[in-house]
Formats: C-alpha cells, sequence, structure tokens
C-alpha cells in the first residue's frame, strides 16, 4: 500500500492507494441496488450523464483493463469549513492528480462524483454529452460499494466519528490500467503532489 501524506493551502492531506484486480472489485459491484439508494436519495439522480441510472456498470467501463489503482485522499474539516464544501475542495486536488496519472499509465481513470465539465449537463435536456471525450464516471456511480471497498483495500473508514459526526472527509478514484507496479505509481504519484 502506498500511504502519503502532503500539504496544499495549508491543509494537511493524507493519501492511501493500492492495487486491485478488477476482477475483484467487480465483486463489490451491486448496481441495481445503489441505484436504487441514488434513486430514491440524491437529488443529482438522472441529472447527468455520468450519474445513475445513465451510468455504466463498473465491469462494462473497465472491461479493456486488468487492474485499479484505488486512491483515497482524506482531510479533516476545519471548523469554518462544512462537508460539501471540503468534499469539493478535496475533489479537485484528487482530480489534479488522477488526470496527469491516467495519461502516464495509458490508463483510465474513475472520478471522485459526477461530471462537473459543464455548468450545466446535457442530460437535463435528454441530450448527448457535450464532450464524450471527458466522460468518466465514479466507481460509486457505477455500482461499487465504496465503504466496504475502502475498509478492505485500504483500511480507512470514509468518515463519521463514533458519535455518528463528520470530522474528516475522504474522497476515492482510481485509475484502470494493465502493466505498472506499486514503485511505479508511488514515484509518479510523488511527481504530481
Ligand atoms: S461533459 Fe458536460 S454534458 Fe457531458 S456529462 Fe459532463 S457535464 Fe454532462
Amino acid at each position: 500500500m502506498i500511504e502519503l501524506n502532503f500539504i496544499k493551502d495549508n491543509n494537511d492531506i493524507k493519501l492511501k492507494a493500492n492495487i486491485c484486480d478488477n476482477e475483484i472489485l467487480a465483486n463489490y459491484m451491486n448496481f441495481e441496488y445503489f441505484t436504487k439508494l441514488c434513486k430514491e436519495g440524491c437529488p443529482n439522480y438522472n441529472t447527468n450523464h455520468t450519474c445513475p441510472p445513465n451510468s455504466h456498470t463498473f465491469t462494462e467501463y473497465t472491461k479493456d483493463y486488468k487492474s485499479s489503482l484505488v486512491i483515497a485522499m482524506y482531510m479533516n474539516i476545519s471548523k469554518d469549513k462544512n462537508m460539501g464544501e471540503t468534499h469539493q475542495y478535496l475533489r479537485g486536488i484528487l482530480s489534479d492528480l488522477l488526470i496527469p496519472l491516467e495519461k502516464r499509465v495509458n490508463g483510465l481513470l474513475t472520478d471522485g462524483g459526477r461530471c462537473m465539465y459543464c455548468k450545466e449537463c446535457t442530460c437535463l435536456e435528454n441530450l448527448p454529452c457535450r464532450f464524450p471525450e471527458k466522460l468518466r464516471f465514479s466507481m460509486e456511480a457505477m455500482g461499487i460499494d465504496l465503504s466496504s471497498l475502502c475498509e478492505n483495500l485500504l483500511n480507512h473508514s470514509m468518515m463519521w466519528n463514533k458519535n455518528g459526526e463528520d470530522s474528516y472527509c475522504t474522497v476515492i478514484g482510481s485509475v484502470n490500467f494493465n502493466n505498472m507496479t506499486e514503485e511505479d505509481f508511488k514515484e509518479i504519484i510523488l511527481d504530481y503532489l
């Protein structure tokens, strides 16, 4: 496992990353169940090409890649910020790593949430995506149980302290690849942090 600490904008950010075969990751997929949860509880359901029920399944999306490097970034939520603000900030930091990493390893990234490339997604007008080459899906939208995956693969609980309160924020993404080692990834990641 890769474990790193870095400072960005005076924030102390932690990173954990681990390699896993996509065949094993597919065991964490339950597309119907998580799509149902989104439908019942998420205001973004069916408002974006990358959100359920429009998202691919994890197995469809990753079919050309043998493995994934799953990355969690997390940081404490400061007193003047809430979970949503911290999540958005941290997602930006994760994207700044995933985008060049995807290129360097000739891979395919999974994002930390829905696509926010356009101000308003064309999904709302029932039109095709404006920039299909930019389309990337999150593992969550593709039916992966992120909470279990994070605990089992990265030995990290995604949120909540013992009182059920948010004390820190975690974002998860990944890069699909075919021929890389953990050492290769560690060197590349250090180039971008
Ligand atoms: S690129 Fe634009 S149209 Fe395509 S999924 Fe993202 S927000 Fe929607």
